[in-house]
């Protein structure tokens, strides 16, 4: 019996809310789907604007677009983040600046920002790894003070908080995605979280090919015309509807996922407490969302050992971020503040263990113990 790393979870109405959409007659973008989506984000996240676009990679790029980035301006960011971080900024010609992580929860290590910031720099993007928050009050004290925007990739931190706040919903703009590998899914998906009401107009424009179409949908003009640079980023109704159904469960997914990652948190209790294993640390004013179970093995054991033992085990866990500061593109279009020995040290000795929903207890306790076996083998040489 093999467990894959990752099960899409269906809620029951996908395909009638698709069929529906088809019914409608409207399959491009911006229909009833896509509104009732955008409702649901500006209500339970509460943001100035929610626009649905194809992944959070092209909401990361509207963002860089709104912030009119050009050639010389920086950006700060972890290194210990996906590529579209990176990649939406360097896009403009921006400069990544990557900065340190912090032990505990891998996030953006909040005390190194300030180190980083120079007469270039426009904003400042904290990624909140596995659905966990940044310092957001830190981080938006520190931006407020030096006139700099912040935009959260808070792709994994769907229903997600920090003290009490949606993430996504704190900075200056946030962005989603839902990625068939996320929480909340539509294959590939994505939103971008306006908060600060001086972006909402010219990011509609943006989103729809650089027009004010938008406005002449609401009636607030008579005819649309090109406006200002844009591209088409907003999905069709079908991906919409696909979402839809997602949205209406997703405090059912989140309780689900919370469960299973709890069951794992306290499967491996006892082996953290014999130094085998560290487990993830959730800080207090943070509410997660279940979205990944990883664990960092001792500095002695050898990772492609374990992942390699656990597939023999029919297990498939996974690593994950290459740092991107060591990539061929970060060296090219990126720079480091300070030492990324944090980043370097963690991202080579994690481990992501199997996370869906309907993922057994049985299979839980099969998989902490095929990790606990690998890592004992190695420890008693
Ligand atoms: C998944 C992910 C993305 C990219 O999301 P897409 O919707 O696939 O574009 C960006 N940043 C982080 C931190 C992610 O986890």
């Amino acid at each position: 019996m093999n467990i894959p790393f990752n099960k899409p979870h269906l809620t029951g109405n996908e395909v009638e809310y698709i069929v529906q959409a088809h019914t409608n007659a409207h399959l491009a973008g911006d229909g009833p789907f896509t509104k009732n989506c955008h409702d649901w984000l500006e209500g339970s996240v509460n943001s100035a604007r929610a626009l649905l676009t194809h992944s959070c990679t092209a909401a990361l790029e509207m963002s860089a677009m709104l912030l009119e980035l050009k050639e010389g301006d920086e950006v700060i960011m972890p290194s210990y983040t996906f590529v579209s971080t990176a990649n939406a900024f360097a896009l403009r010609g921006a400069k990544p600046v990557f900065v340190d992580i912090r032990e505990d929860t891998l996030n953006i290590d909040e005390r190194l920002l300030e180190a980083a910031i120079t007469k270039n720099t426009k904003a400042i993007v904290p990624v909140h790894y596995a659905g966990v928050a940044c310092e957001m009050d830190s981080i938006c004290d520190l931006a407020n003070s030096y006139n700099l925007t912040v935009i959260e990739d808070a792709a994994q931190g769907v229903m997600s908080s920090y003290k009490g706040r949606a993430l996504g919903s704190i900075g200056g703009m946030g962005t989603y995605s839902f990625h068939e590998t996320k929480n909340v899914i539509s294959g590939e998906g994505g939103a971008l979280l306006v908060n600060d009401q001086k972006y909402v107009e010219r990011a509609e424009i943006i989103r729809e090919k650089g027009t004010n179409r938008s406005q002449f949908f609401r009636g607030q003009v008579d005819k649309y015309t090109w406006q200002d640079l844009g591209s088409s980023f907003l999905p069709g109704e079908i991906i919409a509807a696909f979402l839809w159904a997602q949205l209406e469960h997703a405090r059912e997914i989140t309780d689900s996922r919370i469960g299973i990652w709890n069951n794992y948190h306290s499967l491996f209790e006892p082996y953290e407490l014999q130094g085998l294993v560290r487990r993830p640390v959730i800080p207090e004013d943070c509410v997660h969302n279940g979205h990944m179970y990883y664990l960092i093995l001792p500095d002695s054991v050898s990772r492609e050992q374990v992942l390699s033992d656990l597939s023999n085990d029919g297990i498939n866990a996974v690593f994950h971020y290459v740092p991107l500061h060591d990539a061929p593109a970060g060296k090219k279009f990126g720079t480091t503040s300070g030492t990324l020995e944090v980043t370097e040290n963690l991202s080579a000795r994690l481990i992501r263990l199997p996370f869906w929903i309907g993922l057994s207890g049985e299979q839980q306790e099969k998989i902490c113990s095929s990790v606990i076996a690998a890592v004992k083998k190695q420890v008693a040489k």
